[in-house]
Formats: C-alpha cells, sequence, structure tokens
C-alpha cells in the first residue's frame, strides 16, 4: 500500500542545514495497522507532510499502491493532531462534504449515509450542532470517521488522541479499535504512548532522534479483536520494555 523508501530531509542551507530525516524507508501493507512512536523532534511529523506530498523529500521515494506520489498531495487520508473540522459547516456537513469527494451518490443518500455512521460513533443526535459545541473527544471522532470515509485508502493519523486526558484517550483507543476491526484500513499512526501503539497496531516502528531513522520494528503478536486488557498477558511488558530500551538508545524518552 505504502512504500517509502530512502527518504532524507534537510531544513536551511549551507552551515546552517539540519537533516531532519536520514535515510528512512518504511512500509503499511493493504489494511495493516502500524505505528510510529519517537522522541519528540525526531521527524514525525514531517515524515506526514512528506507522504501527504505537502513538502519534497530532499532524496528517496514514496509509492502508495505502486504509484509514486512523491511530492503530490491528494493520495491520503489524514487526521491531525487537534480535530479540524469546518466550523461553519454542521456535523453532518462534515462528513456529507468526506463523503461527496469520495463521490458516494445523491444529496439525499449522502445525507442518509452521513446520519447512519454518526449513529454508529454515538453522535446521531449531533447531526444537526455545530461543530464548536463538541467535546474534544466528539471532535476527534468527528474527524477520524471524516478520514475514514474519505476516498484515499491510506489514513495518517499524527498523536490523533494527543490532546485529550487519560480517560477520553483510553475510551477513544478502545473505540476506534473497535471500529477499525470492522473496516480495516491501512493506518500509520504517530503516537508518544507505547501501551496505544501495542494496543493497536500490527507492527511498531521505534524512531530514533533527529536526523530519524527506524532503529527497531515490532510486530504485535496479539490477536484480534484485541482484548481490552492486555496488560494481564505476559507479552505485554516484554513488548513495553523493548519499545522503551529502543526509545531511550533512540535519544531520549519521548
Ligand atoms: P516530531 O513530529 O517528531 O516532533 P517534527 O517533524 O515536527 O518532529 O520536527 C522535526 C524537526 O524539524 C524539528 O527540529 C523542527 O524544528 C524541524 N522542522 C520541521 N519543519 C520545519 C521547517 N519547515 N523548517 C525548518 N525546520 C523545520
Ligand atoms: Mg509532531
Amino acid at each position: 500500500m505504502l512504500d517509502v523508501k530512502g527518504i532524507s530531509k534537510s531544513f536551511g542551507a549551507g552551515s546552517t542545514a539540519k537533516e531532519v530525516l536520514s535515510g528512512l524507508s518504511l512500509s503499511v501493507a493493504d489494511g495493516e495497522f502500524v505505528s510510529l512512536i519517537g522522541p519528540s523532534g525526531s521527524g514525525k511529523s514531517t515524515l506526514f507532510s512528506l507522504i501527504g506530498g505537502l513538502q519534497t523529500p530532499s532524496s528517496g521515494r514514496i509509492a502508495v499502491g505502486g504509484e509514486d506520489i512523491t511530492g503530490k498531495t491528494g493520495h491520503i487520508a489524514y487526521m491531525p493532531q487537534q480535530a479540524s473540522l469546518l466550523p461553519w459547516r454542521t456535523v453532518s456537513g462534515n462528513i456529507e462534504l468526506a463523503l461527496r469527494i469520495a463521490g458516494h451518490g445523491d444529496k439525499a443518500s449522502i445525507k442518509a449515509t452521513a446520519q447512519k455512521w454518526l449513529e454508529a460513533v454515538g453522535l446521531g443526535e449531533y447531526c444537526n450542532a455545530y461543530p464548536h459545541v463538541l467535546s474534544g473527544g466528539m471532535a476527534q471522532r468527528v474527524s477520524f470517521l471524516r478520514a475514514l470515509l474519505s476516498p484515499q485508502p491510506l489514513m495518517l493519523l499524527d498523536e490523533p488522541f494527543g490532546a485529550l486526558d487519560a480517560l477520553t484517550r483510553l475510551q477513544m483507543q478502545q473505540w476506534l479499535l473497535s471500529i477499525w476491526e470492522k473496516h480495516r484500513r491501512s493506518v500509520l499512526l504517530i503516537t508518544h504512548s507505547i501501551e496505544e501503539a501495542l494496543q493497536l497496531s500490527d507492527r511498531v516502528l521505534v524512531l530514533s532522534a533527529s536526523p530519524g531513522t527506524i532503529v527497531d520494528e515490532i510486530i504485535v503478536p496479539f490477536e484480534r479483536p484485541r482484548r481490552e486488557d492486555l496488560w494481564t498477558d505476559n507479552r505485554w511488558s516484554e513488548l513495553k520494555g523493548r519499545i522503551y530500551n529502543g526509545l531511550q538508545g533512540a535519544g531520549g524518552g519521548v
């Protein structure tokens, strides 16, 4: 699905040039959930803007579904850290827009589909509300739904729950897991949380401090659907330790 090959990115020129990513390669298979965990400043968001085509790498190539998309926009569904819903559209209007871009039928059927999805994520009664009345967790659910219903087959999630309180975050992880396990899409998730990465992903990539490069890859062995009490599994703390050590070796905590 996604192939990132030998990506480097530097900002600035001459003696002030700073290399942020160095020869980074990764891939995400069809329907796979991959997490990227790394110290802050290691170039994670830069990598997303390169994959999204908002910036061009200094070297290396990016392909989606075999097509070279280096420096091209429009090929991925992106969910930013802060929900960026259109404030002048209703909650339903925000979802309808994604469906319209994805080419889902006529106006009436798009409205009905949006209603159905919002009910499915527990927001049926907010269809006609405007985004500013939503709590942080609700806005992130709408934002995730919008990415899920976008036509692009790959979703990039940049610390989607980073701004939420711990309890809401846990609930959102369970919620995302249940939706994703039903509607598998290819996902690349940036997170600061080792637990979140283990709970959600098929594979975890550990990124080094700047200039970022991949220092460890963990195939997460837990079966799906994932249990909520994974921490009672013997392998949980062993894997947590391994990722933690990878991050320490990679240039200090998260
Ligand atoms: P992360 O998301 O892992 O925390 P970022 O990708 O946001 O890291 O940033 C990595 C480094 O690149 C930081 O040191 C940041 O200051 C630098 N950086 C990011 N974007 C730019 C830019 N447009 N110009 C110059 N430096 C940048
Ligand atoms: Mg970032």
